[in-house]
């Protein structure tokens, strides 16, 4: 089977600080893959390289086997079909829950208006939302902005969706709705890269987990290897730390 994305020793500097040092990482499709590694070590610009956010200095990314890495001028293409959601939800403030989830099928793919709005009433019900079409970003919770969010990456029909520590800004008692959404996508074969630190998501959704520190993969586990308990030292130190 081909990886649907294949990271193949892809490092990045910013200025004289190296963070990601010779990164290796395949996904392939349907695949659910949690990364979990302390603060600064380089999980999110990981994410970013692969949505082409941030270029690599060295390394090859290939997505369905096609060398995206200096993709440049398709960068807008790929991202398509690359879903993104953010800690902070990054939901347009002006637009309605709906409008927000219309928006890039409309203007992007030029579906009409008619067609998108029935595309983002059946997201938002996905997300279990759908009595929240109208309200405003200011008038929901951060968990239901954060399912709009999720919407919104899903309506380009994605085949990759990336996560960046999803859960992170929310109440505790919104984590939940926002990861039942996450896990049901999972389990309905929606490829996914998941930063959290979330362990019952990992525990539910993930096939594999990846821990990085210092710009580094330093283990990719399957998850029955993983929560079975033999990890690598520098693992459980972390494990340590956030359980
Ligand atoms: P994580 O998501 O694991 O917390 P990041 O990928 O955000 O880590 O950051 C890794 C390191 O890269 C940090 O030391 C951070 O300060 C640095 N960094 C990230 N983005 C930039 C940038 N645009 N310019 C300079 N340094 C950056
Ligand atoms: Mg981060």
């Amino acid at each position: 089977m081909q990886h649907l994305l294949e990271i193949v020793g892809i490092t990045k500097s910013f200025g004289a600080t190296q963070v990601l040092k010779t990164c290796t990482l395949a996904v392939d499709p349907s695949e659910t893959v949690v990364v979990i590694g302390p603060s600064g070590s380089g999980k999110s610009t990981l994410l970013r390289c692969v949505n082409l956010l941030e270029t690599v200095d060295s390394g090859d990314i290939f997505f369905e086997g096609e060398n995206i890495t200096r993709a440049r001028r398709t960068a807008h293409l790929l991202r398509r079909q690359i879903g993104m959601v953010f800690q902070n939800f990054e939901l347009f403030a002006h637009l309605s829950a709906v409008e927000n989830v219309m928006l890039a099928p409309v203007k992007i793919l030029g579906i009409s208006r008619a067609d998108a709005h029935d595309i983002a009433a059946d997201l938002l019900l996905k997300v279990q939302i759908p009595e929240k079409a109208d309200a405003f970003p200011d008038e929901l919770s951060g968990g239901q902005q954060q399912r709009v969010a999720i919407a919104r990456a899903l309506a380009m029909r994605p085949k990759l969706m990336l996560y960046d520590e999803p859960t992170s800004a929310l109440d505790p008692e919104m984590i939940r709705e926002v990861i039942d959404v996450m896990a049901t996508l999972s389990a309905e074969g929606m490829t996914s890269i998941v930063v959290t630190h979330e362990m019952g998501f990992a525990r539910r959704a993930a096939d594999r987990i990846v821990f990085m520190e210092h710009g580094e993969i330093i283990e990719s586990a399957p998850s029955d290897r993983f929560f079975g308990g033999t990890v690598n030292d520098r693992t459980q130190r972390f494990l340590d730390q956030i359980l």
